[in-house]
């Protein structure tokens, strides 16, 4: 992911995106089954700045959630995170995303985009993300629960995102917000996430009601 690549083949850099507050193994399973389904020589993780469909719920700052997903990806040498729609500030546009990696890096790194099923249509129905599928393949990991529907397809063509490829992962059943609420509840969450990030969280404070982080 630092740019220094063999020009002579072809490298497929997997796109992990998300909000990461806080980082959970669903996530790192889902990276770790499209990497392997996918062929993918690395994936990076990026947690988002301002998420523009998460703009009404508050999000933990970008240093702390940049920091665990530091701490989730650090013993995986496949496993990368950037900084770079944090550091881009302002509201996070997939889209932009993509066009700054696709300009980064040279033309034999294919990107794959990996993104929940769900996500993928809140990202594709954004303005200013019909070139999208022209950037990346486009992954879409399907979720506990998620019901594929003729209308969902349906959409994903009228935004001219004809190639996506779907990833049927494991079901585990964990989500962000069920791990702040717990942590709320001061419910332990071991093993819903790496032992490093929940060790950050509770030195942090992150998610409860009195904590740094709120
Ligand atoms: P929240 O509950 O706050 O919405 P989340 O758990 O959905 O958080 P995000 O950061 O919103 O996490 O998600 C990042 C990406 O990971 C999205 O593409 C999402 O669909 C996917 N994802 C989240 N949880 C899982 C899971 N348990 N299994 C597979 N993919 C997941
Ligand atoms: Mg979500």
């Amino acid at each position: 992911p630092d740019g220094t690549v063999d020009t002579s083949r072809t490298y497929r850099l997997g796109i992990m995106g998300g909000t990461f507050d806080p980082i959970h193994i669903g996530h790192l399973a889902c990276a770790e089954q499209a990497r392997d389904a996918f062929d993918l020589d690395a994936v990076l993780f990026i947690p988002a700045g301002q998420p523009v469909f998460k703009k009404h719920q508050k999000v933990t700052c970008a240093a702390d959630r940049l920091e665990m997903c530091r701490l989730a990806c650090a013993d995986n040498p496949a496993f990368d995170v950037s900084p770079i729609e944090i550091e881009r500030g302002g509201d996070t546009y997939t889209i932009d995303t993509l066009h700054q990696l696709r300009d980064y890096y040279p033309e034999n790194v294919e990107l794959y985009f990996i993104t929940g099923a769900d996500a993928m249509l809140s990202i594709v129905s954004w303005r200013n993300s019909q070139g999208l599928s022209k950037l990346a393949h486009l992954i879409a990991a399907t979720r506990p629960g998620f019901v594929m529907s003729d209308e969902y397809r349906r959409t994903l063509a009228e935004h001219g995102c004809f190639d996506v490829s779907y990833l049927e992962m494991t079901a585990l059943s964990v989500s962000s917000s069920m791990l702040r609420e717990w942590v709320g509840q001061g419910k332990s969450i071991r093993y819903l996430c790496p032992q490093g990030v929940w060790q950050y969280i509770q030195d942090r404070g992150l998610y409860r009601a009195s904590g740094l982080g709120e």
